[in-house]
């Protein structure tokens, strides 16, 4: 089976009462999906994701996204170790997460900002020490300071969507962590991406369709297009299987032996995954 290992399955694109959510969720399962992990990004979403997880017999993760940080309290971080206490012994909460860097969006590069990402970014690697569970990293533009905060306060886990150089990439498998690769590595002019997710080691890789966002090649459609009145399909983990499929010709390998070892990749980097399974 496969695992998506980053799906916002509570976004608003997936429809009133996620309905949508659950017709593709569905879809997925008859694709071989057979566990996604739903990850949280502010304090208004923990028990959505909760909820949703259980609802679906998937996993989920809590956290405060590094774009929530502008609309996050210190109150916030409070609720989330809450949380982590309240459902400690919940076998899907499988890690803390969506949490990181984000240096990419204008509003979020200020000092100040960069400051204050750097506090709640800081401070919820103390609550995953805290509470033993993996974490699971945005990484934009950031991965040099991610990794130097991790070095202090080390803990396992994913850096989603990966896109750095191949040395941060190592720098990551140094610590423990495992490397998502989604839809973005199905672009071929995106030659560094295609070439780490073809070259870095196979124990390395995890799969991920972060939907409703980064959709594979065969779902994108231009701002031109767009204009044109052709309408973008949804990116779900219903896709997940054919990007493994393109993963694995990148790779020169079986698609079967990238899925046994992506799914094994992803227990390890959040052990609590395999208990639910
Ligand atoms: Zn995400």
């Amino acid at each position: 089976m496969w695992i998506d290992t980053h799906c916002h399955l509570d976004a608003p694109e997936f429809g009133a009462d996620h309905a949508l959510a659950f017709s593709l969720r569905e879809l997925a399962a008859a694709r071989g999906v057979g566990r996604c992990v739903i990850p949280a990004v502010a304090r208004s979403n923990f028990e959505t994701v909760r909820l949703l997880a259980q609802r679906l017999g998937d996993a989920y993760a809590v956290g405060i996204h590094p774009l929530c940080v502008p609309g996050a309290s210190e109150d916030d971080l409070a609720a989330l170790d809450a949380a982590l206490t309240e459902h400690r012994d919940d076998p899907r909460l499988v890690a803390v997460g969506e949490i990181g860097l984000d240096f990419f969006v204008p509003e979020l590069c200020t000092s100040e900002m960069r400051e204050r990402q750097d506090f709640f970014y800081r401070a919820q690697l103390r609550l995953a020490r805290k509470h033993g569970l993996p974490v699971i990293v945005h990484v934009r533009r950031s991965a040099d300071k991610l990794l130097k905060h991790l070095r202090e306060l080390p803990v396992g886990g994913i850096a989603h969507a990966f896109n750095g150089s191949e040395q941060q990439a190592q720098a990551f498998i140094d610590l423990g962590f495992k490397l998502g690769f989604g839809g973005a590595s199905t672009f071929e002019p995106a030659r560094q991406l295609r070439r780490l997710a073809a070259e870095l080691p196979l124990s390395a890789l995890v799969m991920e369709t972060d939907s409703p966002d980064i959709p594979p090649q065969w779902l994108y459609v231009t701002a031109a297009e767009r204009a044109a009145g052709r309408v973008q399909g949804i990116n779900s983990p219903a896709e997940l299987p054919r990007i493994g499929a393109e993963v694995a010709a990148l790779r020169g390998v079986p698609v079967d032996e990238l899925m046994r070892a992506s799914t094994a990749n992803a227990w390890a980097a959040l052990p609590r995954l395999k208990a639910l399974t």
